[in-house]
């Protein structure tokens, strides 16, 4: 597998900007080409590099507010694009893109699709440009195959591991959807939010995975969650404080009502949520955090009920005597505030 970072990019934005000190910060699968990428940029321009140590999980993880903190001169987000190519003041989205080819696990998908006629294409940020080729060998197959319409966030058919919004309106026109990549976490999640079949074709092992056992697990243990939470009487309400999952408002939303229903709230703050973080808080006896969802929904490592947005909601309809329904279906599973800062372009 080769992922290249668009280092074309990069260097038209050194010769623009004319940068003397630059932020950057990158997913840790790509940190080996942005050490290259920082080489490149001291021997060409004799432009100071600062890689950020911290987490970086996806878009909502940009560094804007450390160009500042590190008086630099603005900072390069790397691998995760949008639509929009700069975020905040200072943070400009650079694309990784896979080079690798689905010719091969598309053939391997053929007869396995072929209880399906109407198919639904979806991918991430580093194989956006497979979704044309991709289209076109299904179509030859017979298939009618839709791509999702970009939006003010996500090019046509893209997801992030929250967002499905590109592609949620087509889940009635149909049959099932094709994930495009060797992601697991992407699929998955996918899956949950369609409520619809979804595979995933993996380029690199030619392998297409039915998405439906593992989708269901996740499905039952964030039901399971939803229902012990709502034996606690003391919950810790989480502000995630990463730039792009800043949810101030659900927040004190959800505040209100646990509040509103006799539940006691200790409202904290935190850049990673994790395990080790939330132990010294023994008397809490479950969270809800606003933060990235997939902490919740895939973190199988918490020792009490740990909510994510949805599962709050549907916490909230059983304190209010309603049904929960099925909370994980919807095109968003947190408002990324990516990109609504001043400086968008
Ligand atoms: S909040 Fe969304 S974009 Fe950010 S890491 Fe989580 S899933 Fe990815």
């Amino acid at each position: 597998m080769t992922v290249r970072i668009d280092e074309a990019r990069v260097f038209e934005l050194m010769e623009e900007k004319k940068p003397s000190v630059v932020v950057l910060n990158a997913p840790g699968g790509l940190l080996r080409q942005t050490r290259d990428l920082m080489d490149k940029l001291r021997q060409k321009y004799g432009i100071t590099c600062i890689l950020t140590g911290d987490s970086c999980f996806g878009i909502c993880d940009t560094s804007d507010r450390d160009v500042g903190e590190l008086q630099a001169d603005m900072a390069l987000h790397i691998g995760h694009n949008a639509v929009v190519k700069k975020v905040g003041d200072f943070t400009y989205l650079i694309d990784a893109v896979d080079d690798a080819s689905f010719e091969g696990v598309v053939e391997t998908a053929v007869p396995l699709l072929k209880a399906y006629k109407r198919l639904g294409l979806v991918t991430f940020s580093q194989h956006m440009q497979q979704l044309e080729p991709v289209k076109t060998k299904l179509e030859a197959k017979g298939f009618k195959v839709l791509v999702g319409r970009d939006n003010s966030l996500l090019m046509g058919s893209q997801m992030f591991g929250c967002d499905f919004s590109t592609v949620y309106p087509l889940r009635d026109e149909v049959d099932a959807f094709c994930f495009l990549g060797e992601s697991e976490f992407h699929a998955v999640g996918l899956a949950l939010a369609v409520g619809k079949p979804t595979y995933m074709l993996d380029p690199h092992l030619n392998e297409v995975i039915d998405m439906e056992e593992a989708a269901e697990e996740r499905r039952k243990r964030a039901v399971l969650a939803v229902y012990k939470a709502l034996d606690a009487r003391v919950f810790g309400v989480i502000t995630g404080l990463k730039e792009g999952q800043k949810m101030l408002g659900r927040t004190r939303w959800i505040s209100k009502r646990l509040e509103t229903h006799g539940r006691r709230v200790v409202q904290l703050a935190m850049r990673d949520i994790t395990p080790d973080r939330l132990a010294p808080h023994r008397d809490i006896e479950a969270f809800i955090q606003t933060a990235c969802p997939r902490i919740s929904i895939d973190g199988f490592t918490f020792d009490r009920p740990v909510l994510s947005i949805p599962q709050a909601d549907a916490l909230v309809a059983l304190l209010e005597g309603r049904e929960i329904g099925e909370f994980l279906q919807r095109p968003k599973w947190i408002e990324l505030t990516v990109g609504q800062g001043r400086g968008r372009e």
